[in-house]
Order: C-alpha cells, then structure tokens, then sequence
C-alpha cells in the first residue's frame, strides 16, 4: 500500500491546505499519514468554542481529529512542540526550537512510515507564519539525515535537491499560486479595503506573499473531493478564517479549490518537464 506522509505545522494547515489532495489519496487507497508538529495552542479562539475543553491545544485536537475522520487519514501523530503564534517570541516555542532538533523527531517518522512521497509548506511557510517556515526548514534537514539529500536554494527562493538517491520519497511543497491572489490584492483596494492587514488577526501581508513564487510542478485535480475538504475545514470551527470577511476574502480563498498546486523539492524537476497530475511519479 503506498503512503503519503503530511508534515504541517499545526492542527487545520491539512484542511486549509491540501485537504482535497490528502481526502482524494485517502479515497484512492493511499494510507495517508499526518505528522503536526504543534497543537495549534496559540491560535485565537471565541471563548463558546472552549466549552468543555481544558485548553486551546486540546480543543484544536478534538478538531483535527474530527478532520482527519473526513479526510480519511490513516493516522495522525503530533511532535509536541509549542505554537509559536505569527509572532514566534516564546522561548520554548517551535520557532524558537533549533532546526536540527526538529528535523530529528521529524526523521524517527520518516524511518517508522517509509512513505513515498512526503509534503510540506513551502519555503516561505505559506503566508509567512514562523511556524511553517520551522516545519519546512527541519523536514529538508530531516531529509538530509535520513536519505543524504543535499539542496540548493535559488534566489526566488526555490528548493532543488542537488543529488539523487534510491530510496528517497519525493518531496512537494505544497502552493498557493499567486495570480489569483494578486487578483484579490487589486480587487480589496478597489472595495477600499487593506490587503496588507488581512485575515482573522489582520496580520497578514497579501501585497508581501503574492509576490512569494516558486515554480508550480503538479496540478491535482481534487473536484471530486471539495465537499469532503469542506467538510473538515468545517471540522476546525474555531479557526475557520472566512465566517466575518468580505465576499472578496471568499471568493479569493474559494477560487481555484478545485486544483491543488505543489512544487517538487526532490527530485528536482528536470529542464521543461511537464507539469504533473499526481504527486507520485506512478
Ligand atoms: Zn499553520
């Protein structure tokens, strides 16, 4: 049975992120794994969604939880670090955690899973949060100890492995692709709304991240699986970005759902290879 390896930072970034990718693989007899490297404590949370939960990580659990059972994943473990929040100043927090003690939990899964291929953020962690970035810095550090992968980052910011082994899985950062996104940075400033305070916080820069952007290699096509992702995006109630922005903020978000984009990291696209429709290469 092939297995995908999902390595995010916090209980939602699967659903938010390649939710339709990971229910569509789940369906098709993929054992899906996810590997969270925090329990989302420093999210902000309404206070009627603690009720009954002793904290916030424990509430955030219950809602990966609830997700994963959506999605169809096979498992899912957590590292036990601590949020760091967009901010990351905490000093036990994962941000704060040096990259080779990260990448050595992160290592213990990949030896114990074997999957074949294994996605992450991106190098600029999505959006920017420190959280990501860690995740995405300490699993290409993981990659290293295990497999012997060596990297180069271009100056775009760009991910390609140097050398190619055996044994290794593929590994895919998982995209936003901008053009939609600099579509809705024009489309707020024209509703006379601040695309550079955006979000549930409004700490987050839409001007900065559209202009974040590394090639995309694999399109895969999750149509069939929107209702699914919505259903565990739906799972992480407390978090659910959309509910008090503008129909903008939802369209933006919305457009393009029905495709999930990734950059491959290893092996490194060949020269003019064509754009893949899966993340493994059979
Ligand atoms: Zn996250």
């Amino acid at each position: 049975m092939p297995k995908l390896l999902a390595i995010f930072a916090h209980p939602d970034d699967e659903s938010f992120g390649p939710g339709g990718t990971l229910a569509r693989y789940a369906a098709e007899g993929v054992r899906v794994h996810y590997l969270c490297a925090t329990r989302g404590e420093a999210g902000t949370v309404d206070a009627a969604h603690l009720n009954g939960y002793r904290d916030v990580g424990e509430l955030r659990t219950a809602e990966l939880m609830c997700a994963a059972r959506e999605l169809g994943l096979a498992e899912v473990q957590f590292l036990g670090f601590r949020d760091s929040g967009m901010h990351g100043a905490a000093p036990d927090c994962l941000a704060q955690m040096p990259t080779e003690v990260v990448a050595a939990r992160i290592a213990e899964h990949l030896m114990r899973v074997q999957p074949e291929v294994v996605i992450t953020h991106d190098p600029f962690g999505g959006y920017g949060h420190p959280d990501h970035i860690a995740v995405h810095k300490a699993v290409l550090h993981a990659f290293s100890m295990c497999y012997g992968v060596k990297w180069r980052v271009l100056p775009n910011g760009q991910v390609l492995a140097q050398n190619a082994i055996a044994h290794a899985p593929a590994l895919h950062f998982f995209v936003i692709p901008k053009r939609w996104m600099k579509l809705g940075v024009w489309l707020l400033r024209l509703s006379g709304q601040d695309p550079r305070r955006f979000g549930r916080n409004k700490d987050i820069d839409l001007v900065r991240i559209a202009s974040w952007e590394i090639p995309v290699t694999a399109r895969v096509d999750v149509r069939r699986y929107l209702r699914i992702k919505q259903r565990a995006a739906a799972c992480h109630a407390s978090q659910l970005p959309l509910g008090r922005q503008s129909w903008i903020a939802r369209w933006l978000f919305r457009r393009g759902n029905g495709v999930e984009h990734f950059s491959r990291a290893y092996p490194a696209p060949s020269p003019g290879e064509a754009l893949a429709h899966t993340l493994f290469s059979n």
